[in-house]
């Protein structure tokens, strides 16, 4: 019997919208939108609502918003004022 892959623990994967690459959900950076609407970064990947994927890098981060991926995913319009927040952010954590 070949069973050698089958106790394989699959890891959760998400494409990042920046760089389109599919990446452990743990490596990627979560951007939430709340039910009430607000647009936020999920460092802890816990926060409730609709999430859009994308690695932990400002170019990520950049090309994403450039080709409004982020909002194509969220089904929401993101102010400049709210991406300039998030991307300051990360940049603060990276
Ligand atoms: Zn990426």
């Amino acid at each position: 019997m070949q069973n050698s892959a089958s106790n394989k623990k699959k890891i959760p994967e998400r494409k990042c919208l920046g760089c389109n690459e599919s990446k452990p959900k743990k490596e990627l950076l979560r951007v939430v939108r709340m039910p009430d609407g607000t647009v936020l970064l999920d460092f802890t990947g816990k926060k409730s609502g609709r999430g859009a994927y994308i690695c932990r890098n400002i170019q990520c981060f950049k090309k994403a918003r450039k080709s409004k991926r982020i909002e194509r995913n969220l089904d929401c319009v993101i102010p400049e004022d709210v991406f300039d927040a998030l991307e300051a952010e990360l940049v603060k954590d990276g």
